[in-house]
């Protein structure tokens, strides 16, 4: 029988350990510059590209490992580094996810490499899901995807809002609505290339670019899609998929209207945008997992030199005991990560929403932490001088995107229970 182990293996001790060089040497020195620039950091990304770390045969390996930790592993550190350059860099990832989730064998080989660009020329991508009038209910998208059978294209028009790259990637994931009365069933993810993109006039523009509470350094816009045309082949999946999907769902709503009990569905998750985020969230618990690590450390350290009423500040079990709670949920959060991850890779089935438990944990954990740092810090923890109010105002997107906390207790809920809470 083959033993347990919690250990490491060789190639992932390498992996994590030539992950945090570059998030200790290139990442953290210019965050706070980054993070007050509220630009996206392009000559970092270029570094990262040249290092090796932003391509898709880096990201191609670390999704090849089968246990799914080296993940994990290279999002905490990267994030330990700094959360807003970390988007910068995994970003892209999102639209690659989105592509791998509903995409033919051909449309993969020819838009995932596009989304990195290469080291002299690098490219980013976007996933563009949130509208402003749906964020946690995505059933309710109102961007139109209508096909065009005289030119074999579809026409897309709608206003996204809250994109991670929005308007500055090259390749942009959209998921539309092709049938608006079968909700999320009604709709479909659609690739849209550079050569769709215009600063003004019909295709795909940024809309307003948002000024944010953290994660400054990752670029966060509206995407508007104008009488947007793209050629059938950028339809993810293709049509003749897609014409399949949407008889069965047709089917299901006529069964449902006639008061009878719909047949299971027959697609992996049903929905295009779930389909991604469900991939997607051990990865972005790992994220807030280096978040919550970076602050913990600086605050131990801090209150071992610190000193007030002639000790230490750790000598005081107010302080001590907070640390030791921090290192435990922070530990706590790392292997509800690395289960959900191992789980989603090995294609164990997630019965009581582990993946959503493991970015809920994480997120509200990295909240946690961070707020307890600025405690430790005292006054210096409430300055610009110090890095962790920074990192407590990165902490929060992870109660927030990639599903709400509220969100991912509906889903954990529903799951254990098999009721179908509202
Ligand atoms: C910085 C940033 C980056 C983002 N990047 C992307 C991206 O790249 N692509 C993309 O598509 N989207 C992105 N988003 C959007 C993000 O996923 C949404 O903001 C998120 O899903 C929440 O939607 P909402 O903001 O509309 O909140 P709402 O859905 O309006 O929720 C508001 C509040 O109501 C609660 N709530 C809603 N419904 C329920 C319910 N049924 N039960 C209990 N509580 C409920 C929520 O939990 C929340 O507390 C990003 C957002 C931000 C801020």
């Amino acid at each position: 029988m083959s033993g347990f182990t919690m250990q490491l293996n060789e190639d992932q001790q390498t992996l994590q350990k030539w992950v945090h060089e570059f998030a200790e040497n290139v990442v953290r020195p210019v965050a706070s510059e980054w993070d007050e620039r509220e630009e996206t950091p392009w000559p970092v990304i270029q570094e990262a590209a040249k290092a090796g770390l932003y391509s898709l045969d880096f990201f191609a390996n670390v999704w090849g490992d089968e246990t799914g930790i080296s993940l994990p592993l290279v999002m905490e550190e990267l994030f330990w580094g700094d959360a807003g350059i970390g988007l910068s860099l995994v970003g892209t990832t999102l639209g690659v996810a989105g592509i791998l989730a509903n995409g033919t064998m051909d449309q993969i080989g020819e838009w995932v490499p596009r989304c990195f660009g290469d080291e002299n020329d690098v490219k980013l991508a976007a996933l563009a899901v949130s509208e402003p009038n749906a964020g946690s209910d995505v059933s309710g998208l109102r961007t139109r995807a209508v096909y065009d059978e005289k030119t074999d294209e579809w026409v897309l028009n709608g206003v996204k809002t809250w994109i991670t790259n929005g308007g500055i990637a090259d390749v942009h994931v959209v998921v539309a609505s092709v049938e608006p009365e079968l909700k999320a069933r009604g709709q479909a993810s659609f690739v849209v290339g550079p050569e769709h993109k215009v600063a003004d006039g019909v295709g795909l523009r940024m809309g307003q670019k948002f000024q944010k509470h953290g994660i400054r350094a990752s670029h966060t816009s509206e995407v508007i899609l104008d009488e947007c045309r793209i050629p059938g082949s950028q339809l993810l999946g293709g049509k003749d998929k897609l014409d399949e999907r949407l008889a069965r769902a047709r089917e299901r709503a006529a069964a449902v209207a006639r008061g009878e009990q719909p047949a299971a569905s027959k697609s992996k998750g049903g929905q295009a945008a779930m389909a991604t985020f469900e991939a997607s969230r051990p990865s972005v618990g790992a994220q807030a997992v280096g978040i919550a690590r970076a602050a913990y450390e600086y605050a131990l350290e801090y209150a071992k030199t610190r000193e007030q009423f002639g000790r230490p500040i750790i000598q005081n079990q107010a302080i001590a005991f907070m640390l030791a709670d921090m290192r435990m949920k922070v530990d706590a959060a790392r292997l509800l990560t690395w289960r959900a991850a191992w789980m989603g890779k090995n294609g164990i089935p997630f019965t009581a929403g582990e993946g959503s438990m493991s970015k809920l944990f994480a997120g509200e954990t990295a909240v946690e932490v961070t707020e307890k740092a600025i405690q430790v810090l005292g006054g210096n923890g409430y300055t610009r001088e110090y890095p962790v109010e920074r990192w407590h105002r990165d902490a929060k997107i992870y109660t927030i995107f990639e599903g709400t906390s509220e969100i991912q207790r509906l889903i954990i809920s529903r799951a254990i229970s098999g009721v179908q809470i509202p």
